[in-house]
């Protein structure tokens, strides 16, 4: 094998791997691939030699050093290995063959600590670093993912003509994605969704924030499914044939189709429809956690995201919650008698909901960029989100057109669009939170969605009282309404009168 022969190198033959390396053949760059245990390189040129179009532009190696020496310098290499520890052995393993200049892109789930930490490392022994969200999972991975990538931006020059070539593409007017990929035949033309993030962490700061936005499109999307099933009475199929329709409209997202699909999807192994047989407990890996953690640490309200986390924590005590349903009660479900009301009053509190999620989710990373000194330009960050990832969705196109209406924009609830939307929307929104809790419903991310807009419009809260409550038992001092912010007043509780 001749060195340099590849343009680029790749580390990690898992699932997520293997597609990227494959897409990134099919744009007609020549990948070196290389993963830890040997037989996995093995299975995967097979698959190269025997399915792939574009499996000769792969190069596999099973020796570490072949493998750098293969890449053109300065040389590019992504790692999609396993995110913590994984990704610092496979790292140091590199190293040794690596000359500076070298560009080490990590591609896993990391923490954004972590890629500030492997930055600051990295580039004081004169490599380059870039850590990269991606989005997709495996299918975007194959045919385009949204890409964040952070890091060094002189790396950024030399790796973004590969990372727009494999990354999802959509229509330049519309905003929708481009669909039609195929082994070998990737979609022409069309607008990348990747854009340089910032330094350092923030191209993972972005895609975890984008996966707490997923945990809660995806809570809302199950409260509305609920509601409808235990109030309604409504069968899987029916509820996804609604779906449907609602992808058809302003809630058009990858979640709400594949949600349809999934409803009407039939038991292959049994009767009836297969979403009833799955188990009532929730999984996660981390990364929503992450996203409530940050925003716990930054004072960010993000509370829909946490209670997102949350409510997968509680389904996942299935037994606990089976036992205690025996013995707490709540009250007994009331019949509906205007069901197609219901149905468009659900609607609208997903929708309205929606919109809080991501307005928290654009203030944390508000609050993020001024903790670690990025610069975030959130247009194109919901720009980027438009196609590829879990999250995408049309609405995205009215998060970038409000931020280039207004790049200074505060909060998105105060767009013009969204703020109409939500001052119409928000009194069927209030009905099905109230349904909901008076039928001993749980709605906890309709519900604190609701109590963010409430929280965040109000001039006036309950804090005052907090603060004097703090004062009282720990002189924590307060401020006074009739004094300047910033001026601190402390009473001996209490004084006689
Ligand atoms: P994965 O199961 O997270 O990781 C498997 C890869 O990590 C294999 O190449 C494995 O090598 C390597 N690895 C595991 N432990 C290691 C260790 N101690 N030292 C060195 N290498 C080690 O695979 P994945 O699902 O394809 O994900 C890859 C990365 O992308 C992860 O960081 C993941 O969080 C991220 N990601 C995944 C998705 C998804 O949908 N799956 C989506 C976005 C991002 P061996 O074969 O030798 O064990």
């Amino acid at each position: 094998m001749n060195s340099d022969s590849a343009d680029i190198g790749l580390i990690g033959l898992a699932v997520m791997g293997q597609n990227l390396a494959l897409n990134i053949a099919d744009h007609g760059y020549t990948i070196a691939v290389y993963n830890r245990s040997s037989e996995k390189t093995g299975e995967f040129m097979e698959r190269c030699r025997q399915k792939e179009p574009s499996g000769e532009r792969v190069l596999g190696f099973t020796d570490l050093k072949e493998f750098t020496r293969a890449i053109r310098r300065p040389r590019k290499i992504v790692l999609l290995v396993k995110a913590g520890a994984p990704t610092d052995r496979t790292i140091e393993s590199l190293l040794p063959h690596l000359e500076p200049g070298d560009i080490i892109v990590d591609g896993g789930n990391a923490h954004w600590m972590d890629t500030i930490r492997r930055d600051r490392e990295l580039t004081a022994q004169g490599f380059r670093f870039i850590g990269s969200g991606v989005s997709g999972g495996e299918t975007g991975a194959r045919f385009g993912p949204s890409l964040m990538p952070g890091g060094s931006p002189s790396a950024w020059a030399e790796l973004e003509p590969i990372w727009r070539a494999i990354a999802a593409k959509v229509d330049p007017l519309s905003g929708v994605p481009m669909e039609g990929a195929a082994p070998g035949k990737p979609v022409e033309g069309g607008v990348p969704c990747t854009a340089y993030i910032g330094p350092n962490g923030a191209g993972h700061y972005v895609k975890m924030v984008h996966n707490g936005i997923e945990y809660i499109d995806m809570q809302l999307i199950c409260e509305a499914y609920w509601l409808m099933k235990q109030l309604l009475g409504l069968d899987s199929g029916a509820i996804g044939e609604i779906f449907r329709e609602w992808n058809g409209g302003e809630l058009s997202s990858y979640l709400i189709e594949i949600t349809g699909d999934i409803l009407g999807q039939n038991d292959p192994s049994g009767s009836g429809f297969l979403v009833d047989h799955v188990l009532d407990a929730a999984g996660q890996k981390g990364t929503g956690m992450w996203t409530a953690a940050s925003a716990l640490e930054l004072g960010a309200p993000a509370n829909s995201i946490a209670e997102a986390v949350f409510a997968r924590a509680l389904s996942a005590l299935k037994e606990e919650r089976v036992e205690a349903s025996r013995s707490l009660k709540g009250p007994d479900v009331q019949p509906i008698s205007n069901p197609a009301e219901i149905i468009d009053a659900v609607r609208r509190a997903l929708y309205c909901s929606k919109i809080c999620a991501y307005a928290q989710g654009f203030q944390l990373l508000s609050e993020a960029q001024k903790t670690y000194e990025w610069t975030l330009d959130f247009g194109t960050i919901a720009q980027l989100w438009r196609g590829g990832c879990i999250i995408r969705a049309r609405f995205l196109q009215k998060i970038t057109d409000a931020y280039t209406r207004d790049p200074g924009l505060k909060n998105l609830m105060l767009d013009p669009y969204f703020k109409d939307v939500l001052h119409e929307g928000q009194n069927q929104w209030r009905q099905t939170v109230a349904i909901a809790v008076q039928n001993g419903m749980p709605v906890p991310a309709f519900g604190s969605a609701l109590a963010y807009f409430d929280g965040y419009r109000s001039a006036s809260l309950p804090a005052n009282l907090l603060q004097a409550q703090r004062d009282y038992f720990g002189a924590h001092t307060y401020e006074r309404t009739d004094q300047p912010r910033g001026k601190f007043f402390h009473l001996d509780w209490p004084t006689p009168d």
